[in-house]
């Protein structure tokens, strides 16, 4: 479905699918967990699922005649730490606005994990007082306006690289591998359980998946806590996309399922059932999840297992999306374990 988009590859490949057998056994063993391991992709800075959506957009950025990637995002950004990544990867410079998404006090929160990669790699990234929004912000208009007036030639991607027209294509080419690794497993999932906050992620997937009728079947754990704006973005951009490649299905309402139930307290806050999940997840499988995204989405796995959501006898498939790096920033909450 995407053989006429151009494509700069930043990852190793496809990803591997592993099962997790002793996480599946400490939920009752009536469910098969499996995982695909997106935050194991790229050798660029430890990798995660920015890189998939960032190739895609990649060529048109080069194309534009820029030299300067501008994007934005929270201080402990997954996403910034990617797009400086790939501007140093590429040759081109890197502006970001790194703004206060999380109310969280740990000591070295602004030192460690993402944006300490982020500095490493070049990146002239700024930290903004502004709150939490998975929308298009003006301190990004006023980023790439700045590096215009000192005369580079600015690209701009917005937060997640998610409303930009080409931010779903990559989770859609997650789909497509995932069909093609169950046709070499023999296998088929009934499920498959992803973190959502800026949408494209999800909106692809459910986008790939309409294509085999499972697009339902794509559960979003959202970790924003603003349910219904991530709901409309993701479902604006799965139309968008579903348009752009061409599907020749309707995106319905149906096929857009996002769980509201695991967000509390807040985005970036890790509730006690969240570390409960990250710490169960660590000890029977050593798979390291962080408390903003990661964390959240296996606490709605448990959770979900655990109530019956899943038949018995399901494949769950959970995408590993990764953001492990921002653990560095809640040293004090795990100080125990
Ligand atoms: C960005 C991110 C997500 C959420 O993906 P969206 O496409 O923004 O919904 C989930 N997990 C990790 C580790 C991320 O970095």
């Amino acid at each position: 479905m995407l053989e006429r988009f151009e494509r700069y590859p930043l990852t190793f490949g496809p990803t591997p699918i592993e099962a997790l057998p002793r996480l599946s056994e400490a939920l009752g063993g009536q469910v098969e967990i499996w995982a695909k391991r997106d935050d194991c992709n790229s050798g660029l800075a430890l990798g995660g699922n920015k890189l998939r959506k960032l190739e895609y957009i990649v060529p048109d950025a080069i194309a534009s005649g820029a030299d300067t990637l501008v994007s934005i995002g929270g201080v402990q950004s997954n996403h910034t730490r990617l797009v400086a990544a790939v501007a140093a990867k590429i040759g081109m410079k890197c502006r970001l606005v790194q703004e206060s998404w999380v109310p969280h006090e740990d000591a070295v929160y602004d030192r460690v994990g993402n944006i300490l990669m982020t500095r490493l790699m070049g990146a002239d990234s700024r930290i903004v007082a502004d709150g939490f929004d998975i929308g298009i912000r003006r301190s990004w208009e006023q980023a790439i306006e700045e590096v215009r007036k000192a005369g580079g030639v600015p690209y701009g991607i917005p937060a997640g690289a998610s409303e930009h027209r080409f931010g779903g294509l990559g989770y859609v080419g997650f789909a497509e591998e995932v069909r093609a690794q169950e046709a070499e497993l023999g296998l088929r999932f009934d499920y498959i359980i992803v973190c959502v906050v800026t949408g494209s992620t999800q909106a692809g997937m459910i986008v790939g998946f309409k294509a085999d009728g499972r697009a339902h079947r794509v559960i979003g754990i959202d970790a924003s806590g603003t349910l219904d704006r991530t709901r409309e973005q993701v479902a604006r951009i799965a139309r968008n996309t579903a348009e752009l490649i061409d599907l020749g299905k309707e995106i319905d309402d149906d096929d857009i399922v996002i769980n509201p139930d695991y967000a509390y307290p807040a985005y970036g806050i890790p509730s006690e059932e969240t570390n409960h999940a990250i710490r169960l997840a660590a000890r029977t499988e050593a798979m390291i999840t962080d408390p903003v995204y990661e964390g959240k989405s296996m606490q709605g796995l448990i959770d979900l297992t655990r109530k019956g959501f899943f038949a018995q006898g399901s494949k769950v498939l959970y995408a590993h999306l990764g953001g492990v790096p921002a653990l560095n920033g809640y040293s004090y909450t795990y100080r125990n374990g």
